[in-house]
């Protein structure tokens, strides 16, 4: 791919990491989103992690300079027309996106190649929703996307050889280490963390141990950086339910079912570190 430029859809958590690893690289990017704070907001974030990178000594003052520089801010679909290729990475929604995805194509070249960063939407219903199927794919990021090295790359019933060996290059070239997975609800890596926080929640409602145990046993015991339970509110309870809710009505089958104790914690508004309270207290 003739990486002159990739186009990022949304300024959030996610396309701020994505814009970030493309401008460390030696990338020019276009970053859009509807809303002018949240640009602010993505670039203050990219300039303090920049910043971060500096003081650690891994990054020059002047690559950083050079980093930022490559990122350019916009409100208007339009300033996405000269990219290379484009990234949706704008809040998960299966309608949103439908719509946005029909927006920037309209005003892309044929050729080129549309990737979202979505975490639970069919790769390949999304594709058929375009009129290039072929050149659509998914390119599912990990956060914080500066620090985490890997890429799922999904391929959706539709994805072209071509299109794949495209954006496993992207991926290489901005450091990371890509897998290739079939598209399939949760893909790998998510299909298999949830439900294992969700049996985390199970062991702690039958009261088998307390949850600073449960994380310290899978701390020590399957060498985790973090524990399911600590894990689970920095991701967000409600979003784990989501998650499960999305396997159990997928899969059809009740081994998703997400534990009753998630559910009442979500409903109580206890949704872990962003309202101060999930499993522990902030
Ligand atoms: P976020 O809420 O931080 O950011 C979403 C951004 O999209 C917001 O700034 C919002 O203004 C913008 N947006 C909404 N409608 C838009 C539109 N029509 N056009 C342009 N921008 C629009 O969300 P996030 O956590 O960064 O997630 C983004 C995507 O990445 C989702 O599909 C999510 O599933 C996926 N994802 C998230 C994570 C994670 O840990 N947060 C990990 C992997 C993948």
């Amino acid at each position: 791919m003739a990486t002159g430029s990739v186009g990022i859809v949304g300024a959030g958590t996610m396309s701020s990491g994505i814009a970030q690893a493309c401008a460390v690289s030696g990338i020019t990017v276009t970053l859009l989103d509807v809303n002018q704070e949240a640009l602010d907001r993505g670039l203050k974030s990219i300039a303090a992690s920049l910043d971060r990178l500096v003081a650690k000594a891994k990054l020059a003052d002047g690559e950083k300079q050079a980093a930022l520089a490559r990122i350019e801010t916009s409100t208007a679909y339009q300033s996405l027309s000269s990219s290379r290729m484009v990234i949706e990475a704008a809040t998960e929604n299966y309608d949103l996106k439908v719509k946005i995805l029909r927006t920037v194509e309209a005003l892309l070249p044929p050729d080129v190649i549309l990737a979202t960063n979505t975490s639970s939407i069919s790769i390949t219903k999304l594709a058929a929703m375009t009129q290039r199927a072929d050149r659509f794919i998914g390119m599912h990021f990990f956060n914080p996307v500066p620090l985490m090295s890997l890429v799922e790359i999904i391929r959706g019933l539709q994805t072209s050889d071509k299109t794949h060996e495209a954006v496993k290059d992207l991926a290489l070239r901005l450091g990371k280490t890509p897998i290739t997975v079939k598209n399939a609800p949760g893909f790998v890596v998510n299909r298999i963390l949830v439900p294992m926080i969700n049996e985390a929640f199970f062991v702690l409602a039958e009261g088998l141990a307390t949850a600073k145990d449960i994380d310290e046993g899978m701390k020590l015991g399957c060498n985790q950086p973090i524990g399911p339970l600590a894990l689970a509110d920095m991701i967000g309870l409600d979003v784990c339910l989501a998650v499960m809710e999305v396997y159990l009505n997928e899969f059809g089958d009740s081994k998703y079912r997400p534990c009753p104790l998630l559910k009442e914690l979500v409903a109580a508004g206890r949704l872990g570190r962003k309202t101060g309270q999930g499993v522990y207290s902030y």
